[in-house]
Order: C-alpha cells, then structure tokens, then sequence
C-alpha cells in the first residue's frame, strides 16, 4: 500500500480509542462534562453495563442551541482559549476531545437546554455524522445519550468483557466521583434498577457509608482537616491533604482500595498509593492494605494533568513534597485517632475475679509485657480486632515513652520445642510447659495453621483429595458474584472443588475437598465467593490462598469445645510439626508465651 493520509473517519476511531476504552471511560467523560457545566444532580443509566445504553443526565448550565453541533467537533471546548491557560487547569475536561470521540465510535443523541434560552436542542449522531438537530422543550441542564457502543468495530467489542464486569468498572467509576463531589448527587441505574446513590449533602462521611456501608465508614478516620488549609511559610504549605483513611482494623487485600483524587480528578499515581500505604507502616501486616480516600489539592501550575488522553495520571513539579504531604497527614490522623489500649499485664487480663488475688507489680514491668500479643486476654474481640490492637500497641511502644519495653522474651527458634500438656482452659486454650515457660495456646489459631501447612503441602504436589458428595448440593450465591465464581472454577476445580453452573445465579456442587465432606456445604460457599470479592482476581494464587485459608477456617476446631487429654496433645505434636507454629494462617498469634523469668517477676521475686 502506497503511504497515504487516512481519511478524517478512521483518524475520528483511532483517536477515539485512546479516550473510550470501555463503558466506563464514556461515563467518566460524561460525568466530567456534567460536573464541569456546575451540576448538582447527575444521573447515570446503563442497559447491559453500558454497551447497549449509557445515558447521563445533568442539570447543569447546558449548551445553547448554536453551540451544540459544535461541542461534537474534535478540539471543541468551552474550557480553554490560550496555551497559558493549559498551565492553570481548573476544570475536568479541557481537550474537547471527548464529545467527537464517543460520537465517533456510537450512536450519540443529546438533548441539552441552555438556561438563558426558552428552548432547548435535540441533536442525533451516527458514528460522529450530524443526522438531526431540532428544538425540543426540556428543563435546564443535559442529557446525553450513547448507544451501541463500537458497534461498527468489531475488534473493539471483542475487548469488551461481559456485562458484570463492565457493570463493575463502571460503579468504581461512579463510587469515586461521588467521594470527591459529595456536595452533588449521583444515581447510578443498572437495567432500571438504582444501585448506587449518594444524597449529595456535602459531607464525605456520608458517601463513604453509601459507596463501602456504615462498618466500614465507622471504622474510617477524617486525614488533614482544616488546619493543613492554614498558610504558613512552609513550602508545602500550597498543599493540602483531605479524605479519610481507615484504622488498622480494616484492611484489604490489595491496593485497589485506595482512592486518590489530585485537584478532584481521580488519579492512579503508585507513588500516591504508596505514601499512603508507608503511613501504616508497621500498623498492618503484610501483604494487607487500608481502604482510604485522599484528595490532594495543588495550585494547578503545579500539576501538569495534560499527560495521558484519559487524564488518568499526572505529574506533579514537586512530587516529593507531595508524597510527604500524603504520607504524614494521613499518620497523623492515624496516631491521633488509635487510643493505645492500657498496658495490661498478662496477668491483669485474665478474669477479673482472680485479680484480687495478684500483688501489683511495678508499673516498668507492665510495660515490658504490653507487647506480648494479648489476643487471649481480650477474649471478646474478633481475631483481626484483637491483632490490631496488638499493632497498636507495639506502634505506642515504638513511637512512645522512654520507658520503652524491650522485646518479650519469646524463644527465637520458630519450631517450638517439645510441650508437656498440662489442661485447657476456658474451653478454648491448651496450656502446655515448655523448657522455659508456659504456653497458651489457641486451640483454633493452632488447628487452622496444622490444617494450612497440611493443605498447602498437598497443594504443592497438585494432591489435595477431593471426594465427591453423595448428593450434590445447589447452592444460590448473589447476583452480582455469579461471574466471579464462573471464572473461578477452574481454579477451585484444582483445589477439589467440582461445581457446575446450574443457571441464574445458582451452582451444582459436586465434589470439595475430602477435608470439607462433613461441612455444611452451601454456607461455605457462599462464604468463599465472598472471600474471592475481596481478593484480587489477577493473582491467582491470592485467589487460592483464600479458598484454602477458608477451609481451614470452617474445618479447626472451634473455641468452646472441650477437648480430650489425647486430642490437645495430637494438635500439639502436630503444632511442634508445623514450619510456622507461631502463627495462624491469616497471621495472628497461636500462642501465647510466659517465660519463667517473667512468670518470676509478676510475682516479685527478681529485683
Ligand atoms: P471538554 O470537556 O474537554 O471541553 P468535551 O468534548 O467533553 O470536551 O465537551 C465539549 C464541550 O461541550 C465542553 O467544553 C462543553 O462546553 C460542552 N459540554 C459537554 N457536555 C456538557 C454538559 N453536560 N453540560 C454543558 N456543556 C457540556
Ligand atoms: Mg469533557
């Protein structure tokens, strides 16, 4: 083929793909024009995640009637007249690309009213032709109108994935406009149904309980609130830092969680997500992440936003000061907002009645012991409750007095020497002698690290036992995992999972792992796809870890049972196995230790 200029049509497409990926890039760009034209109410309506149908409709200033044509034009925007302008960006859009390019890959219809003018405009697109331009009435503001997205480009809509996940991209979307507008208010409405709505009142506090629900919101810390505004000499005081961050006792699998947003634009910048993971640093353990929402505000010649076609990256003149900006707000917030529980001895948790019974001991030797994970003494919290505060304490020790603890005295080798069983306690503790000291051990915490090793040995050797139930169960999970879970079983079917779809949103089981035989089936499904939501389905191996830390969960045994003599001491000898004894597969303690020295202490007798 001879070199050739392309024809406008075909430059229209290529362009068009570096702006409208998927759905979800039209309803951001949609989103963008409405929030740019000053709307406070923006409604979304999708029809199979957007490829049939997106409509968004605003009330917003809307485009008078001899403009209109014009906003569909390349290179057409109200938002930007001069090459200085670009240095000082202060609305979302402003390559007047977006407009030509949906139109250009759909069928676009707009209906817009300017509110100065009595009427408003209908106008019609096919793949970016102008075919129809009327006054229609209509309220003030716009709707606009995309269907049949890339339907005349067949590669393109062999990308798209099914109408779940492309349902899924755009809710994240929409979730995090919301965070950052909360002052307007966004209805999100899949196939005629509202499935997301922030009320618009201006508080951020209320869109995170709408975007991650009340337990989560309520476990959430407000970052940099007034006081960062304040000028002062500082350099970095140009910078401000708003959102909310989560305390350590809610976490998430990855970074996905961590919503950033510079100047109100969403950002995906690592090095952001990274300052605000370093601001946990040593509050959560690895491999987990906060769920936090952090917007950064900086004059805009100090952004250059103008660096990727969707706007979805930036590049700051003083990343550094930035970063720092991030990272320290969002610890202050922490530490100011994590009260150190008191430093208990291990003593003065157990029971209150056997307290009286206990001499004080010097208040330096309760802070030596505040350290020790207490997840026993805190019989009432939930495991990750308990291990967070566990954090929390050590995060005091390390930030706090002089008086400093020195480590507890915990044997270093990570096999655990031979024990001597001497009961159990409260049903749900075995309590064993060591060469040293005593042992507390959660007989949960330990079953589930003896069942991990067990499973992930055979997993290493592709020989996890399966056995197939006798009657197979159907099992109902909710809508909107079925295709979670579809995608799913090949992974599980190697785990010893044999499961079948059996249409709508319900699935045959066939076959688990032998270790499950006995366990109620259905519920421990429903909990797996549960876990499989919050994992992240690009790692595999994220995803298996997952299945298999839930079998073992469901399959320990429980606290509050009682155990034989011969029971306590197989687990135990089964624990001294273990590679990790210390703890249980999601990283909390399996026991608990009490040096000699220490038991010689609490009771007066080393000086
Ligand atoms: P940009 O947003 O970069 O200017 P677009 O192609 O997205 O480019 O939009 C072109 C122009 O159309 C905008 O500059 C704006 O004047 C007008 N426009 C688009 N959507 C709306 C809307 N919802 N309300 C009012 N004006 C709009
Ligand atoms: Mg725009």
């Amino acid at each position: 083929m001879p070199i050739h200029i392309l024809p406008d049509a075909l430059v229209a497409c290529i362009a068009a793909g570096e702006v409208v990926e998927r759905p979800a890039s039209v309803v951001k760009e949609l989103v963008e024009n409405a929030i740019d034209a000053g709307a406070t109410d923006i409604r979304i309506e999708c029809a199979e995640g957007g490829k049939r149908l997106i409509r968004v409709t605003d009330n917003g200033s809307g485009i008078p009637f001899a403009e209109a044509a014009l906003a569909f034009e390349h290179h057409a925007t109200s938002k930007l007249a001069s090459t200085d302008d670009l240095a000082e960006i202060h609305t979302l859009g402003f390559r007047g690309e977006a407009l030509a390019s949906i139109a250009s890959v759909s069928q676009v219809t707009c209906i817009t009213r300017y509110a100065d003018e009595n009427s408003g405009t209908l106008l019609r697109f096919d793949g970016g032709r102008l075919i129809s331009q009327e006054r229609i009435g209509r309220a003030p503001g716009t709707t606009m109108m995309v269907e049949h997205l890339f339907v005349r480009m067949p590669a393109r809509l062999k990308f798209l994935k099914s109408t779940q996940t492309e349902r899924g991209h755009i809710d994240g979307m929409v979730m995090r406009y919301a965070l950052a507008y909360p002052h307007i208010r966004f209805t999100l409405v899949h196939d005629g149904r509202v499935s997301f709505q922030s009320l618009g009142t201006g508080n951020l506090r209320d869109v995170l309980v709408d975007a991650y629900g009340a337990d989560a919101a309520a476990q959430m810390v407000e970052v940099g609130q007034a006081q960062v505004a304040a000028a002062s000499a500082a350099p970095e005081s140009s910078i401000q830092v708003y959102g909310y961050a989560s305390l350590p006792t809610l976490d998430h699998a990855n970074r996905s969680k961590i919503t950033l947003f510079v100047n109100g634009r969403p950002v995906q910048d690592a090095k952001l997500s990274y300052a605000v993971v370093q601001a946990y640093h040593t509050l959560l353990m690895t491999g987990r992440y906060p769920v936090a929402v952090i917007m950064v505000h900086v004059p805009p010649t100090e952004v250059d936003v103008n660096v990727h076609p969707a706007k979805a990256e930036v590049r700051f003149r003083d990343a550094d000061a930035v970063f720092s900006a991030v990272q320290r707000a969002v610890r202050r917030a922490l530490l100011d907002n994590m009260t150190p529980p008191e430093a208990p001895t291990i003593l003065g948790g157990w029971p209150a009645d056997r307290q009286g019974t206990i001499a004080p001991t010097a208040s330096s030797d309760r802070t030596t012991v505040t350290a020790e994970p207490t997840t026993a003494t805190q019989p009432s919290l939930t495991g990750s409750e308990a291990w967070a505060r566990v954090g929390i304490a050590r995060q005091a020790n390390a930030l706090g007095s002089q008086t400093a603890p020195s480590p507890p005295a915990t044997p270093t080798v990570s096999n655990l020497p031979a024990l001597r069983i001497l009961g159990q306690l409260a049903e749900s503790y075995i309590l064993a002698e060591g060469p040293e000291g005593l042992y507390l051990i959660d007989q949960h915490a330990a079953h589930e690290r003896v069942l991990w090793e067990r499973l992930l040995a055979q997993h290493e050797l592709s020989a996890l036992p399966s056995q197939h139930l006798l009657d197979p169960v159907l099992v109902t999970i909710p809508a909107e995992s079925v295709y979670l879970l579809e995608e799913q079983l090949d992974m599980l079917c190697d785990l010893g999972f044999e499961i079948e779809p059996f249409g709508g949103n319900t699935f045959l089981v066939r076959a688990v792992p032998a270790l499950m035989i006995q366990d109620d089936i259905a519920a421990a499904l429903r909990e797996i796809v549960a876990d499989l939501e919050m994992g992240d389905a690009a790692l595999r191996r994220d995803l298996e870890a997952r299945v298999l830390r839930r079998v073992c969960k469901r399959m320990a045994i429980k606290a509050g049972r009682v155990l034989s003599f011969a029971e306590m001491q197989a687990l135990v000898r089964d624990l001294e196995a273990c590679e990790s004894p210390r703890t249980c597969p999601h990283g909390r303690p399996t026991m608990i230790y009490l040096g000699l020295k220490q038991i010689e202490r609490e009771f007066g007798r080393l000086g």
